[in-house]
This record gives structure tokens, sequence and C-alpha cells, in this order.
């Protein structure tokens, strides 16, 4: 064996001892202190690149946040998520419980697209788009920035007595996140109900819109206390995108990491000492624990804990250029490229993935494209036998009922599309459908007597709005070919 291999192994030893005596930090939160309290993280304003890129990413979320409820096309919204009605707009198109399939294939596509980016990217999403992540850090905490000021002055006000300016800072700080909650509640909900309706909500008597208020307030309250007080909790203890980050992240994912075998043996900066010892090139500055928004220490490894919010990419940087460094000591990497150098490379298990995710958004295009606009089931009558009409026709009563997703009301005939026959409204009308609605109605089906040679006839009825054809139905005819079976097996016996 080499003597750079044999120094190389020996160095990935001592890093794993010194690693696995420091182990006891995973026993608990980074945010929970030895008798289990809240420690509460004053994490330090960033600055950097990556934050730079970042508030200007989070500028493009809140452009796309405040501005698609108001984005309608063909009348309806872009997008809709109105839960308690169970009617999901997506891209404009309407998808009803009748859909449920497509959804649920929408889904698991969601899923395992997901678990790709995961095991490919590690916590991007959450680093960069993930709503938490972009209203606490870059709405609420740069409003706090500019209230209380920096995390020193922040924990100085806190420990402070209540004076006047601690008292004005607090009560400025809270009506802005209390405003901002509610301006954020107000828009959550009209992802829900539709900007129309909440427009009506905010501008008619609450007693008319009594639960939407109600809705309001509670969406409000959550999001205050969310962002006031439980912050990184929600993503450390609530998300279950960040419980799942163990399973889904391996080795060759890409995370926010320190370069160990760069760093370690860290040494407090001292030039002259620096050159001595051969010390490595982290200097214990602690900058990267400081500025850290869920309180972890990155050089301890990958933890459950970190948003990939890459302020410790820039808080290092900075103190590399510093002290004359290269920077990168804190960067995105694989937990194998800092071991071993390797590059960030296509796994086998991002591979399946793909394969997965290819084969399900097929499915899903396939089911798309044959979805219809128009649908619909017909059904004899419940407890209704044929009835015979003067001897040469037969009938039978049916009830239709018809979805509508189209923007616009359909008045809908039907007609009979493999036998003869004669198709006669209940209501002597046709039926109408209304826009994003659905239809019912009551019809007879009359056969001649003569083509009935089967008990149960096999019958297409075509959707019709004028001449053009919507869509076809399949149902069943009742005739009375059992009836007559019946009276010749009677006859047979009293011949007998
Ligand atoms: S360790 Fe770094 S990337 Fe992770 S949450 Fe803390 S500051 Fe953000
Ligand atoms: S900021 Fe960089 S140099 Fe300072 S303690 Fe963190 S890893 Fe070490």
């Amino acid at each position: 064996m080499k003597t750079s291999a044999i120094m190389e192994t020996v160095s990935e030893i001592q890093t794993e001892i010194k690693t696995q005596k420091d182990e006891s930090f995973r026993d608990r939160l980074a945010t929970v202190d030895e008798k289990g309290k809240r420690k509460w993280i004053y994490a330090q304003k960033p600055a950097g690149k990556f934050y730079t890129v970042r508030s200007y990413v989070s500028w493009g979320f809140f452009i796309i946040f405040f501005s698609l409820p108001f984005i309608y096309v063909n009348g309806r919204p872009l997008f809709l998520f109105n839960i308690p009605e169970a009617t999901f707009i997506i891209f404009g198109k309407v998808f009803w419980p009748q859909d449920f399939f497509i959804f649920g294939l929408m889904m698991i596509s969601f899923i395992v697209l997901i678990v790709l980016f995961t095991s490919a990217f590690g916590r991007l999403f959450c680093g960069w788009v993930c709503p938490q992540t972009i209203f606490m850090e870059m709405l609420f905490r740069k409003v706090e920035y500019l209230i209380e000021g920096d995390a020193p002055a922040q924990k100085l006000l806190n420990k402070s007595a209540w004076n006047k300016n601690k008292i004005f800072r607090k009560t400025a700080k809270h009506l802005a996140f209390f405003l901002l909650s509610f301006i954020i509640a107000n828009f959550f909900l009209s992802y829900i109900i539709g900007v129309e309706e909440l427009k009506k909500i905010i501008s008619e008597p609450i007693t008319e819109h009594f639960g939407g208020f109600t809705s309001i307030i509670i969406f409000s309250a959550v999001f205050y206390g969310v962002y006031s007080f439980f912050r990184e909790q929600a993503c450390t203890v609530i998300c279950p995108y960040g419980r799942l980050q163990s399973v889904l992240l391996d080795r060759n994912s890409m995370i926010v990491a320190y370069d160990y075998k760069r760093g370690e043996p860290r040494e407090k900066f001292r030039k002259a000492i620096t050159a001595e010892k051969n010390a490595g090139d982290c200097i214990d500055c602690f900058q990267c624990v400081k500025v850290c928004p869920t309180g972890i220490d990155i050089r301890n490894g990958t933890q459950m804990e970190c948003v990939g919010c890459t302020a410790c990419i820039d808080a290092c940087n900075r103190m590399m250029e510093a002290v004359g460094k290269p920077t990168g000591l804190i960067r995105y990497a694989s937990e194998n490229g800092i071991a071993s150098s390797e590059k960030l490379h296509y796994t086998n298990r991002m591979k399946f993935y793909t394969v997965l995710l290819i084969v399900l958004v097929g499915l899903l295009t396939s089911l798309l494209l044959t979805r219809k606009d128009v649908d619909g089931t017909v059904i004899r009558a419940a407890g209704m036998l044929y009835q015979e009409r003067g001897g040469d026709s037969v009938s039978n009563l049916y009830n239709i009922k018809i979805i509508n997703k189209t923007i616009k009301n359909i008045p809908l005939t039907l007609r009979l599309e493999n036998t003869p026959g004669q198709i006669i409204e209940a209501e002597g009308r046709s039926i109408a459908v209304p826009r994003e609605g659905q239809g019912r109605g009551s019809f007879f089906i009359v056969l001649p007597g003569k083509i009935i040679t089967e008990r149960k006839i096999k019958l297409r009825v075509g959707l019709y709005e004028g001449d053009k054809k919507i869509t076809t139905l399949k149902t069943n005819f009742l005739g009375p070919v059992y009836h007559r079976e019946a009276e010749e097996k009677e006859k047979d016996s009293k011949h007998h």
C-alpha cells in the first residue's frame, strides 16, 4: 500500500472516530436543550451569492403566489383546489370526484417525482422553493431583521426589561407579522374557493359568509403562530417530507455538505500556527452555525434538520475569502463526493425511479387525452319491468345522469346508435346540462317487438348537441322474450 493511501485511510479513521465521539448531538433536536426545553434560534442575517440568488427566486415565488388566483382561462381559474366540494382545477382543467383515478395517478406521479428529485438533489426544494422556507426566511425573517435588528440585537432585546423601545419594536413586529399572515391567509383561501368568492367574503356582510370569514381568521392565526413562534419546527417536527429525508437520501444525493477531509482538524485561525501545524481549513469560527436557521452545526454531517438553505455555504465562503483560502469548504456535494471525490452521478436507484416516472406519466397522459368533457351513465329505472305498447313495440324506462365538465351549458338530445327504435324524453324536452354541473333526466326507449330476439339487448345511446355527437353511453334493454319463454313453458307443462 502506498504511503499516501495509508495516510488517507488513517485520516478517514480519525475523522470517523471524531464523528463517533460527537454523535450525541443526534440524541435530540438542535432546538431542544438537555431539559427538553425549546432553544430559540437567533439566526444571523445571511449574505452572499447564494442568498442573493435565493432572494431573486423568492421574488419570483411571491409574484407567482400572489398573482395565480387572478389568472383565469376560459372563465375559470388556472388553479383551484376546492377540497370541500372535491373539485380541482389544474391548468384550467376541471377534475371532479369522477376523475378520482386520474387525480390519484397525478398524486402518485408527483410523489415519485419528489422521491427521484430528492434522491438526486437532496433538499434543494426545501431550501429554494418550499413556501414555508420562503415565507419564513425571505419575508418574516427579513421584517424581523428590519424591526429588531440582526441576531445579537434580537438576543439583547429579548433579554432586556420591558421599556419603551422593547414595547414599540415587539408591537410593531407582531402587528406586521399578523398583517402579513392575514394577507397570506386570504390568498391561501383564494386557492381553495376562488378569488371571486373571496371578494364576496370581503365585501359582503360577515353574517352572509360566516364560514369563509372564520376560515380566514383561522388561517391567519395558524400562519401567525407558525412564523412568529413555531418557525423551524414546522420543517423539523411537522413536515412529512422533512421526516422522510433519511429514507430518500443516500450517499450519492446532493446535499449541503461540509468537506471534513479538507476542513479537519479544525483550528482557530492564526496565520503562523496554521502553517506550522498543518491544520485543516476550518478555522472554527462558527459562522456556519450562527447563520443556520435550524440551529445545527453542518460540520457534524448530514442532519435531518438541515433544510438546505445554503446560508452556511455563504457564511463559510466569506470566511474562506477573508483568510485567503479557497471557497467551497461547505458546498453542494454528495457524501461519496466528499469521502472519495466522486462526482455526482446518475445511480441505479435514480434510473429505477426515472423509468417508473416515465411509465406513470405515460399512463397519465393517455388518461388525460382520452378523458371525456361530457360523461354520464344511463341505467334502467329501478324496479320497473318493460312495458308492451300495443302489441308491436316494447319500452323500458331509463334514468340518465350527465356530468358537464365544460364551461358552456349544453342542451343534450339522445339518439339510439345501434338499433332502430325511438327515444321519448319523459319530460318531453332535451336534457339541459349546466356548465361545470350535472344534469339528470328520464326517458323511454321504445323498440319494435320484432327485433327483440333476446331477453337482454345491449344498446348504445348517443349524446348529441344539435347534430354534433358528444359521446356514447351503454345500457341494456329488457324485452318480453323471457315472458314468451315462460308462457311456452307454461303451455308445455299444461299440455303434458
Ligand atoms: S446547515 Fe446550512 S444549509 Fe442546512 S439549514 Fe443550516 S444553514 Fe441551511
Ligand atoms: S464557517 Fe467554515 S470555517 Fe467557519 S466554522 Fe464553519 S466550516 Fe469552519
